[in-house]
């Protein structure tokens, strides 16, 4: 069976300084790990002929499929504050991009695929761990209802990749509503190049915001987006760990999965990135930080929003401005939902704080006390379940005031609090395992976090926090 792709590549027709054309680097011995076969469906792929050896070579960037034009593209973006003028795909080739079974259009790109102009000192290429990683959170983003990027395939490359270690080289295929990001429009604005910002805001209004009434309704729209997502973060207790503009997608979905991490125990400080010194994205520091990587998308558009820059600066910091309304809107909507309420009361962020301060108190597992509401367990979280009890009186009276009492409130609790999240050492521990080419706790935690809202009794185990000794405290970026 052969395999054609229908390519329409509209960020292929861009100018000539929005990329580099180039296809990704052959490897030794591809090899599949992983086929999303869901995914593939819905871009219009055969599965079984993405499994066959013309599939994998493709998926490893070996053979460039007829209608792909490969390129990596430029960016820049600000790192943990500071400004890096180019960036760029560095390790990653978009393959090109495919018009969806729903209408939608979607980038396919190869991540691990070989060297890039882009690429500085770096050596082009992933290893199994990140790989598996990304593959892994991203889809069990998706399963939890968060915009992501997604995984279709991973592939092993037959090499070896020099990093602290000498570990299995890896090739992850990555699919998107696009790859444009805070930092692309970054690499325009700061070269001073108002023709590379324009073409890029008309192409990523046409292709994310077609309602978008030029630059201000641009700013709108991302920020929008931007605030719902990191609500859901908040929401599912997720540390994305490196929040630089580069990583900021201008379309709302999560994207870079390096050294994120799920929290186990709850606490707003919480930091996991052993390149995050300071705890700049720490868990609670989301929102802030998204409104910094916005403002500097808003400083990018200026020159396109008024010839008069004091105008123009005010006009857009309005526009960053509304973050903060949608970001509440969003985070309460949320959280309420969290706790079973369907109906709206002023008092209901104290509630919600109340229960968080409590958790925070207490090293209160996060994923297990929310869905603990749904079954009674969720005192059991708590050092002291007294102090769990003495909230749980406000929330039962609030509950009544909705005319419902707990037990009619816990099937809603349960279809918005997942039973299961991918805790960092049981991902840890499938790395591990994978290292050493044994795929099986990769595969189950992919089959388990699929479903992340039911409960799976024979996988009990996978919904246990670390034990001391398992607890994982940082992640490394393992490029
Ligand atoms: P990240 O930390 O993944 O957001 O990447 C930051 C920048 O470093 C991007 O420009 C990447 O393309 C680049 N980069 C990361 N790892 C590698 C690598 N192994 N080889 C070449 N470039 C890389
Ligand atoms: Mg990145």
């Amino acid at each position: 069976m052969s395999l054609q792709i229908a390519f329409d590549n509209s960020y292929a027709r861009l100018p000539d300084r929005f990329f580099a054309r180039l296809a990704p680097e052959p490897v030794a011995a591809p090899a599949l790990i992983r086929l999303n076969d869901a995914l593939a469906a819905e871009l219009g792929l055969d599965p079984a002929a993405l499994r066959a050896e013309e599939g994998v070579a493709i998926l490893a960037g070996n053979s460039t499929p007829q209608g792909a034009e490969p390129l990596a593209q430029a960016y820049a973006g600000h790192q943990f504050g500071g400004f890096v003028p180019q960036l760029g795909d560095g390790r990653a080739h978009l393959i090109g991009e495919v018009i969806d079974r729903q209408g939608r259009r979607r980038d396919i790109q190869l991540k691990g695929s070989g060297r890039t102009p882009f690429s500085r000192a770096g050596d082009g290429r992933a290893w199994v761990g990140p790989v598996l990683r990304e593959y892994l959170v991203s889809e069990a983003m998706n399963a939890l209802g968060v915009p992501t990027t997604r995984a279709l395939a991973a592939v092993t490359t037959g090499e070896w990749v020099f990093r602290e270690d000498r570990m299995p080289g890896a090739v992850l295929a990555r699919v998107a509503s696009s790859h444009i990001r805070v930092g692309t429009f970054q690499f325009f604005a700061v070269r001073q190049d108002i023709d590379g910002v324009r073409a890029l805001m008309e192409h990523t209004i046409a292709r994310h915001y077609p309602e978008a009434d030029g630059p201000l309704g641009l700013i709108r729209a991302v920020v929008a987006v931007q605030a719902r997502l990191a609500a859901r973060w908040m929401a599912i207790g997720f540390v994305h760990g490196v929040m630089n503009t580069d990583n900021t997608h201008i379309a709302g979905e999560t994207i870079d999965y390096g050294p994120c991490a799920f929290m186990d125990s709850y606490h707003p400080e919480t930091v996991f990135s052993s390149i995050d010194q300071f705890g700049r994205y720490a868990y609670a520091n989301q929102p802030q930080i998204a409104v910094w990587n916005l403002a500097q998308f808003a400083t990018c558009l200026l020159p396109l929003i008024d010839a008069d820059q004091d105008a123009a600066v005010e006009a857009a910091t309005a526009a960053v401005h509304e973050f903060s309304d949608h970001y509440t809107a969003a985070w309460l909507d949320e959280f309420r939902a969290k706790i079973g309420l369907a109906t709206a009361e002023p008092a209901d962020r104290d509630l919600i704080e109340g229960l968080l301060a409590r958790m925070a108190r207490h090293g209160a597992d996060f994923t297990r006390t929310f869905r603990g509401l749904a079954d009674g367990t969720a005192r059991d979280e708590f050092d002291d379940p007294a102090d769990f009890d003495s909230w749980a009186q406000h929330w039962q009276a609030r509950l009544a005031r909705e005319g419902r009492d707990i037990a009619a409130a816990q099937p809603g609790i349960a279809a918005v609090n997942p039973a299961f999240i991918p805790r960092n050492h049981q991902v840890e521990a499938a790395i591990g395992a994978a290292v050493t080419g044994d795929y099986t706790p990769f595969h189950r935690l992919c089959d388990v976090l699929a479903r992340p809202f039911e409960d799976q009794p024979r996988h009990a185990d996978l919904q246990a926090p670390p034990r001391p000794e398992e607890a994982v405290r940082q992640t490394f970026c393992g490029t």
